[in-house]
């Protein structure tokens, strides 16, 4: 399987700024046959970054996009419309659960959508810090994980791409709230139990589990090396140039 090295920009780089960054990472990396690299700028700049980046080794994601196609929804854009202009879609991203409140119903239908629009989403799952104080982990992690896959068929399954990221553990500058190799093996391992269990062992190997949660070069071969971890989705990180090209190097080397 492929590494995948998946940059979540957030609210961050004008669409000048975001071509000009994109234009100096394709310049600085190699191009790698088994890792994807994949940035997920804001929406106003999927557009023209697809352009720039035709026949490029950088793919583009969305961050987010409403499950219905077209229709009276002011303020959305759609899969529909993304459909062509990028390859991936985060979805149910923990922002997205709490700040802007969306549920695993909601989640579960922007999956749907965004594989009837040829458009993979990186399912985006984990538990809160105090979730984790009051032993809920494997339980959150079911919820979100099958709650998210309901609304797609089984044969559908594998191109989605799961990324366990613990809400404690995003954007941390403290040390003691960075997960630990093994507190990450531990989920993804919960993570393909339950794909096993529901979908078969085929389906279990073939979901791509990525880990997110302040990732940075320093720690990308450790938690690369996690058994069944395929990638990592970076936030920070991902907007610093030096950084972000650090850890596609490690990945290459881990590889
Ligand atoms: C994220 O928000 O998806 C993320 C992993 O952020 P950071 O790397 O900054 O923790």
């Amino acid at each position: 399987m492929k590494t995948y090295i998946v940059g979540n920009w957030k609210l961050n780089f004008t669409v000048g700024e975001a071509s000009v960054y994109l234009h100096k990472i394709q310049k600085k990396i190699a191009n790698y046959r088994d890792i994807e690299v994949v940035v997920a700028p804001t929406a106003l700049c999927l557009q023209p970054l697809s352009l720039q980046l035709e026949r490029s080794k950088v793919r583009l994601a969305a961050q987010n996009a409403f499950y219905r196609d077209f229709g009276a929804f002011t303020g959305e854009i759609s899969f529909a419309e993304l459909n062509g202009l990028v390859d991936y879609a985060i979805v149910g991203h923990s922002e997205r659960r709490y700040i802007f409140h969306e549920d695993d119903k909601m989640i579960a239908k922007k999956v749907a959508a965004s594989i009837r629009n040829k458009i993979r989403p990186i399912l985006c799952i984990g538990e809160t810090e105090s979730e984790r104080a009051f032993g809920e982990t494997a339980d959150v992690i079911r919820d979100q994980l099958l709650g998210g896959l309901s609304e797609i068929g089984e044969d559908e399954v594998s191109k989605v791409l799961v990324a366990y990221e613990p809400v404690w553990a995003i954007s941390s500058t403290k040390d003691a709230k960075i997960a630990t190799p093994d507190e990450i093996a531990e989920v993804v391992k919960m993570i393909r139990d339950n794909l096993k269990e529901i979908y078969g062992a085929k389906v279990a190997e073939e979901v791509p589990v990525l880990f997110g949660g302040s990732v940075k070069p320093t720690n990308a071969g450790a938690y690369l090396t996690v058994p069944g971890v395929n990638g990592l989705l970076i936030g920070g990180a991902s907007l610093i140039l030096s950084q972000f090209t650090d850890i596609i190097e490690v990945a290459k080397r881990v590889k």
